[in-house]
């Protein structure tokens, strides 16, 4: 009942055009399940292996996106039906996901990460590198992924400013390339994802349309 309680109240604050990423790494399928019957459909998921081994025992309609960094060796499970990659953070990974999307006969829409925070240990391609990605001759070899916009993690710090420029910086990075890969066949820059429990207020402050939010729903993982 409390998991059905806490997503109102967050769906109550969402404006209209901003998409929820239920984010149930570590919470067993029971709770999940209270969270699809109280409405929800898009869950992410951090892990290869906990994604593949709750996507069978939950039901199809669900939409399961991989929000956490994925190995190359790794993409072949969860192709078959994950619906949104959020963490694309390399060239290899591209190239991985192209093949396998194509044995699956499907697309697959993934968002490439930015690295926008100052901690060292965060993934992600910075500006220069999306600039050579998504050069028109470039991307557009990937036939079988769509690439649906960026994501982003603001640096953990209780320095709302800080968190603020980082949400800012990866914004005006993102209307600049959608504007830049207008004519581009296989981009589709849709989905900027940021913001997480602590911050996703701010991140849709700043222009954020899909937000990853897990304890602030289901309590905390300790
Ligand atoms: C865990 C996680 C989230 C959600 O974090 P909460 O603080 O529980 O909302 C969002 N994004 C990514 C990439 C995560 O790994």
């Amino acid at each position: 009942m409390i998991i059905k309680q806490r997503l109102a109240k967050i769906k109550d604050t969402l404006p209209e055009d901003v998409t929820l990423i239920a984010v149930s790494k570590t919470y067993p399928v029971d709770t999940i399940k209270e969270a699809y019957n109280a409405g929800q459909r898009i869950f992410g998921e951090n892990k290869v292996q906990e994604i593949t081994q709750k996507q069978p025992l939950l039901p199809d309609d669900i939409q399961w996106h991989l929000i956490g960094h994925l190995q190359t060796n790794k993409v072949k499970y969860i192709a078959p039906f994950v619906s949104l990659i959020h963490s694309v953070d390399s060239e290899k990974l591209l190239i991985e996901i192209n093949k396998r999307a194509e044995q699956n006969n499907r697309v697959i829409p993934v968002l490439l990460q930015v690295y926008i925070a100052e901690e060292e240990t965060k993934f992600g391609f910075n500006e220069s590198e999306l600039d050579q990605i998504l050069s028109p001759d470039h991307i557009e070899k990937y036939r079988f992924i769509n690439v649906s916009g960026l994501m982003g993690m603001a640096t953990n710090t209780d320095n709302e400013q800080k968190v603020q420029g980082e949400f800012k910086k990866l914004k005006s990075v993102f209307d600049r390339l959608q504007k830049e890969t207008k004519s581009l066949g296989n981009v589709d820059f849709k989905y900027l994802s940021m913001g997480m429990s602590s911050d996703y207020k701010l991140a849709i402050l700043e222009g954020s349309n899909m937000v990853r939010i897990g304890s602030a729903i289901f309590g905390s993982r300790s």
